[in-house]
């Protein structure tokens, strides 16, 4: 195939027969102000391990409501816990709690 400089991008349908929704269904219980998320990217904008780290919080809701687990668990572990997100929301999102809301449901699932 010629090279003509640039890729296509892959695919990012969701695909309701392979995502894991057991774990947004146990973080939505835990907290459940996740759903007043208007996907804004304060939080990323704010966010404190945003700057060391490629961290992405508004990103890390999006791909456990794809039910993309995997990647979640490796993220989570760069949020310092400091809040700086949840006091830029605009929705009032409880963040700090769920993140913590989703290191339980990664604890209870495995
Ligand atoms: S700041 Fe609040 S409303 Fe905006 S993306 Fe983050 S959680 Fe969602
Ligand atoms: S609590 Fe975590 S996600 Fe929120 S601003 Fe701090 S490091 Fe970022």
């Amino acid at each position: 195939m010629p090279d003509f400089g640039y890729t296509i991008t892959k695919d990012r349908q969701l695909d309701h027969d392979h995502g894991d929704f057991r774990y947004i269904s146990l973080v939505r219980s835990f907290e459940p102000s996740l759903d007043l998320c208007i996907g804004c990217g304060s939080c990323s904008a704010s966010c404190s391990a945003a700057g060391f780290t490629d961290f992405n919080i508004r990103k890390l809701h999006t791909i456990i409501r794809r039910g993309e687990v995997e990647s979640v668990k490796t993220e989570l572990k760069k949020c310092m816990f400091c809040g700086k997100c949840q006091l830029v929301c605009p929705r009032g999102v409880n963040l700090r709690n769920l993140i913590m809301a989703m290191n339980r449901a990664i604890e209870l699932l495995g």
